[in-house]
């Protein structure tokens, strides 16, 4: 029987913090309703975090990084999952508070998990991963306030980033309008190929503005914050909806209440890390219907495990391009 497993732990203590890909108890994964093989996870800019110890995402050690996944259950305490079940997890702590994704094997609640959708394998849902599903969650919420491909434009901030190059294609595959904004204006071409109109300088948009700016979109998608998202909100048209996920360019939200009074606007949160299973399911059942394994393949690469910990020191000095999908073996 296997007694232990390779993973990246991420250790705190009078060494100091380090992150290794090592051998790791099996029995101390196996904690949940649902043990699982993990056939593949990603690296997030919040694994990079967590791996390399610059940002406080890790909150008990030995930590075992990787907030998704997707994998095979190989035993079940729940009656909703059985062995051989293909399933997918994102976020819910999971590689902050509770061992994650970055090991040979997983031990989940099962209200964590979902089915993998039938028509996407492990590997395509990572390519998709937090980054494609929170894009999915804020498409559905501007759907949800009626917000449709008559309406008009929809702005997306933060462009090139994971959420806001999902967002481009996940708009323009339903027959949206799409403006981008970029502060990489060189990378405009392979923006308005993905699926922008027109794509913007960020500069339009991330200094201090008026409370109310010309009406321009039906509705945004933002993943930046800050000063960014109070001029987009003033440049909403009346009756448009923002949807707010990130914090790129901070987390302070230096608005007035101008466009909510005068034009009706609506703000909707987005938060994929507890988001209720339903939400889940229904996002994931969409990104499998829109999303072509082509363009996945265009937008990822895969690594090993013993490659994350070189490749998560890369993804926070801005040296990868797209997302890093990581193959356990
Ligand atoms: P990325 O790092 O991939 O992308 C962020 C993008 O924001 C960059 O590519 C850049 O786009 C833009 N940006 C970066 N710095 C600034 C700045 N100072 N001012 C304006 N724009 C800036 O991150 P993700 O797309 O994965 O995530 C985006 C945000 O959403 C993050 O804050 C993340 O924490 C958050 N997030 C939240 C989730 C939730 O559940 N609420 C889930 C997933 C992510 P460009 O080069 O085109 O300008």
């Amino acid at each position: 029987m296997t007694t232990s497993v390779k993973s990246v732990v991420i250790n705190k203590d009078d060494q100091g913090y380090r992150a290794e890909y090592t051998d790791f108890p099996v029995e101390n994964i196996h904690q949940h309703d649902v043990n699982i093989d993990v056939d593949y996870s990603t690296l997030n800019y919040k694994d990079a975090l967590a791996i390399t110890g610059k940002g406080p995402v890790v909150r008990t050690f030995p930590m075992i990084p990787g907030i998704d996944l997707a994998g095979t259950v190989t035993e079940s305490k729940s009656d909703e999952f059985k062995v051989g079940d293909k399933v997918l997890l994102n976020g819910f702590g999971v590689g902050e508070k509770y061992l994650g994704g970055l090991s040979e094997k997983a031990s989940m609640n099962a209200d964590w998990l979902i089915p993998l959708p039938a028509n996407l394998t492990p590997k395509q849902a990572m390519q998709i991963g937090t980054a494609g599903y929170t894009a999915m969650l804020s498409i559905i919420a501007l759907e949800k306030q009626g917000i449709t491909p008559q309406s008009g434009e929809i702005l997306v901030t933060g462009a090139n980033g994971g959420v806001g190059s999902f967002a481009i294609y996940l708009l323009n595959k339903l027959g949206f309008d799409v403006v981008a904004t970029t502060g990489r204006m060189n990378e405009a071409e392979h923006l308005e190929k993905l699926g922008a109109k027109r794509v913007l300088s960020r500069d339009e948009f991330s200094s201090p503005g008026k409370p109310l700016a010309k009406e321009q979109f039906a509705g945004a998608i933002d993943s930046v914050g800050s000063h960014t998202l109070a001029n987009v909100c003033a440049s909403i048209k009346y009756g448009g909806v923002v949807t707010a996920c990130g914090l790129a360019q901070g987390m302070d939200f230096p608005a007035t209440v101008a466009p909510f009074i005068l034009r009706g606007i609506s703000l909707m949160g987005i938060d994929s890390v507890m988001r209720p299973k339903a939400d889940r399911i229904e996002a994931w059942r969409r990104l499998s219907e829109l999303v072509e394994a082509q363009y996945l393949d265009t937008i990822s690469h895969e690594i090993t495990l013993s490659e994350a910990i070189a490749n998560a020191e890369a993804l926070l000095k801005g040296e990868i391009r797209g997302r890093v999908v990581v193959k356990l073996e």
